[in-house]
């Protein structure tokens, strides 16, 4: 199969592109770099069925041809963290809206079937725990900007289903819940890739607010394997999923786990929402899914512990520091040990 992933080259696409092509597909990607890096997809270069185009979703003949040329469109190119959300608004709704609007586009005109990525912001203040998909959508006012997010992406989730209902484009919409894992980065405000690092290098451990605040971490090759079944299941089509963990951790928690688990000496510093965000910056204090939709779906279940994503983490960190440290560029990471051969065997 020929799968274009727009935003192929960010954390949770490098992420899908490997996994697919160790299945054996092929994978075309289309990514601008705004957020996405090079370095997410160094290791696979050598991958004879990958493609790569570094170029805006705006080339639209661009992405007509290219979608002309797969046979599923998987659409995870997007602005996100909190932090890039909250400086670059206008950046963020136009990419998201618009960014969706032109990959339902050129998809409907060829027919093809779309994934499109959304996110467990969409819930935004709710509390009718755990978040089931069918549940209710609770925004905060428009002048405070990190819900214009939430707000762009539940746009794109009714665009999406309108495709289906009314064109009858197969679509099938995943809510991301905290996905983590190598080659995330911690630029954008995200939690776990600033602790790890913070830890790593014995520099105090930013708690925002009180720290009572909790989330679900999921392990990104979890996340893949969740994409790639409700891909192949028919009845996921027209169909919104939550796709994450359901192990809670407070921030605080969090913070202890990581320092104790990387043998830091680092401090745990508390600061003020007004101070790490913008003034009246509203935080969710928990988003926990229902992951029984998917599950009954697909069978998918997370498998992968906090526990060992940190591990995995620090481990992606400590070589990308002995890479920066010796000027290696041998030494990529890759969470599939079995590309190279499966590769080289076919
Ligand atoms: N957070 C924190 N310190 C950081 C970055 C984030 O305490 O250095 C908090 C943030 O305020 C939120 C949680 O960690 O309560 C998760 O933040 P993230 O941006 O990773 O994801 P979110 O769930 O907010 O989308």
């Amino acid at each position: 199969m020929r799968v274009l992933i727009t935003g192929g080259s960010g954390f949770i696409g490098s992420h899908l592109t490997e996994a697919l092509l160790e299945r054996g597909d092929e994978v075309l990607i289309l990514d601008d770099l705004s957020t996405g890096s090079v370095e997410n997809i160094r290791h696979l270069k050598h991958v004879p069925r990958l493609h790569y185009w570094i170029d805006s979703l705006m080339n639209r003949a661009l992405l007509a041809e290219l979608v002309d040329e797969s046979d599923l469109v998987v659409h995870l190119a997007a602005a996100v963290g909190v932090r890039l959300i909250v400086e670059s608004p206008v950046r963020t709704i136009e990419t998201n809206i618009t960014g969706t609007e032109v990959v339902l586009e050129a998809a409907r005109k060829k027919k093809k079937k779309v994934f499109i990525a959304s996110t467990s912001e969409v819930y935004g203040k709710s509390t009718d725990f755990p978040f089931r998909e069918e549940g209710d959508l609770v925004l905060g006012a428009t002048n405070k900007g990190r819900w214009s997010y939430a707000a762009s992406k539940a746009l794109d989730e009714f665009l999406a289903l309108a495709y289906w209902k009314e064109r009858k484009l197969p679509v099938v919409i995943g809510r991301f819940f905290n996905t983590i894992g190598p080659r995330q980065t911690g630029q954008y405000g995200m939690v776990v890739p600033n602790f790890v690092q913070q830890a790593l290098e014995d520099q105090p451990i930013t708690v925002f607010g009180s720290g009572k605040q909790s989330r679900c971490f999921c392990y990104v090759g979890d996340t893949v394997a969740a994409m790639l079944k409700l891909l192949d299941a028919p009845a996921a089509v027209g169909q919104v999923f939550n796709i994450g963990s359901t192990e809670e951790i407070s921030i605080e928690n969090l913070a202890s786990l990581i320092r104790a688990k990387l043998n830091s000496s680092s401090p745990i510093r508390y600061i003020p929402y007004d101070q790490a965000y913008e003034d009246g910056f509203e935080d969710m204090p928990r988003r926990v899914p229902s992951t029984a939709k998917i599950e009954h779906c697909t069978g998918w279940r997370p498998t992968t512990s906090l526990d060992t994503t940190i591990d995995l983490i620090a481990q992606y960190f400590r070589q990308k520091q002995k890479t920066l440290a010796y000027g290696s560029t041998t030494e990529q990471y890759s969470t599939n040990q079995q590309l190279e051969s499966t590769d080289a065997a076919a």
